[in-house]
């Protein structure tokens, strides 16, 4: 049997290692944190992600989490709202679910029947004839091993440790795109709204984003540009957080929700990049997910495209399998990229149109984006009245 090694077990490595499973293999996934994560932000999962959800057998283990009749605001510098146009408002209409949602699903195939190794690492990998020679580490035990694959797959994030040994340099495929944001889990809503309201406090160049659930309270989002990412690295994030809404307050929203950041028990803060490559295979590595093609939050596929991409994988991988004939995989992968890549140079496009509507780039932007969202967002409360 073909035997994988996938790095990484987020969405894009859980995903993959049951596709080649499915496909005949035999996966092996390395993780190296200790432990699998939980919770995570709001991901809106889109149709397409949906049914690949659907495909990999894992769409009956996802705890979907759209709030029924969830109203958009878009909240004023001084307090007052006006209905608008949310996230979940938008064409395709995305399901709202936490990362970990998709990844307890995901779980649940691996859990048992695919090993994972946590805290283990490759400390280097190499090409041989026909095989790819992994030394792995087990940060725990501080002990290497030296182990062959038939494939390795990199669905290590968007510093991908796999691309930089198999392909290069982060500086070669990572894209700054010049922003910050800050995502994490608030305690409660925010006075004054429906546990089920979508919240935005937009200004030119920063925005503060409410995410909404059906069962739990919200997830924040915070979200700025900036012309030096280093320098956003050289304090404490909430630090940097509190000089950068400086006076932005939604009458006392942005201070509240900086209140529960001191609070939460984890955020996420870090620099928004996308990832473009112009291949994601070398020879027997490859990779997928943020690792070959992080779209950024702003084009809100990153998962989505993930699952799509895993789920897209089944078929060619058991064909190659069952053709028995030399580079029959090293076909079906490349046959694979490129039924995949129109699809990704659309969302990443997208990515950077959606970026204006998460924080508008200067105030005529802001000023346009304001009145869409607002005429979208009267389009959406008539439709629902009528
Ligand atoms: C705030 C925010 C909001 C988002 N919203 C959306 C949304 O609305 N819709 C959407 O579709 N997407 C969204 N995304 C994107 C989405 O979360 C990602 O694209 C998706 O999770 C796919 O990630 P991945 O599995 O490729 O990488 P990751 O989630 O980064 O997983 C990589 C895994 O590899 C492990 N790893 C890293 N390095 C190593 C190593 N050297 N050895 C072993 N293991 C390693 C990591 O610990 C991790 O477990 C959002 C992202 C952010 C940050």
């Amino acid at each position: 049997m073909n035997t994988a090694l996938v790095v990484g077990l987020g969405i894009s490595g859980m995903a993959t290692a049951i596709a080649l499973q499915d496909a005949g293999w035999d996966p092996v996934i390395i993780e190296r944190s200790p432990e699998r994560r939980v919770g995570g932000y709001f991901i809106g999962l889109f149709p397409e992600g949906r049914q690949a959800a659907q495909d990999l057998g894992v769409l009956e283990h996802m705890q979907l989490r759209t709030p029924v009749a969830s109203r958009a605001w878009e909240l004023q510098k001084h307090g007052d709202r006006i209905r608008s146009t949310g996230f979940l408002d938008q064409p395709g209409k995305p399901d709202a679910v936490l990362r970990g949602d998709i990844e307890s699903a995901l779980w649940a195939r691996v859990e048992g029947n695919i090993p994972v190794r946590f805290s283990t690492t490759p400390d280097s990998l190499s090409h041989g004839f026909d095989c790819v020679r992994v030394v792995l580490r087990n940060t725990t035990a501080n002990l290497t091993t030296s182990e062959e694959f038939d494939l390795v797959i990199g669905a290590d994030g968007v510093r991908s440790t796999v691309r930089e040994m198999a392909f290069g340099a982060h500086s070669r495929y990572m894209r700054s795109m010049d922003a910050i944001i800050c995502a994490f889990q608030l305690q409660e809503q925010l006075p004054h709204f429906a546990a089920e309201d979508a919240i935005v406090l937009a200004e030119p160049r920063r925005s503060m984003w409410i995410f909404p659930f059906d069962d739990r309270p919200p997830t924040a989002l915070l979200t700025y540009r900036t012309t030096d990412v280093d320098a956003q690295f050289s304090a404490p994030p909430k630090e940097i957080l509190r000089e950068r809404y400086a006076g932005m307050s939604g009458d006392g929203a942005v201070e509240l929700v900086l209140r529960q950041l001191d609070d939460a028990p984890d955020f996420l803060f870090d620099s928004v990049h996308q990832v473009r490559m112009p291949q994601w295979r070398n020879r027997r590595t490859m990779v997928i997910g943020d690792a070959a093609w992080c779209l950024s939050l702003y084009s809100g596929m990153g998962a989505s495209s993930a699952l799509v991409a895993a789920a897209a994988l089944r078929k060619p991988l058991t064909d190659a399998l069952a053709a028995r004939r030399p580079n029959a995989f090293e076909d079906a992968l490349d046959g694979w990229e490129q039924q995949l890549r129109p699809s990704v140079k659309k969302w990443r496009k997208a990515a950077h149109i959606k970026a204006e509507v998460f924080v508008p780039s200067n105030a005529a932007l802001s000023h346009v984006r304001r009145r869409i969202l607002r005429s979208a967002g009267r389009k959406v409360a008539d439709s629902r009245a009528a």
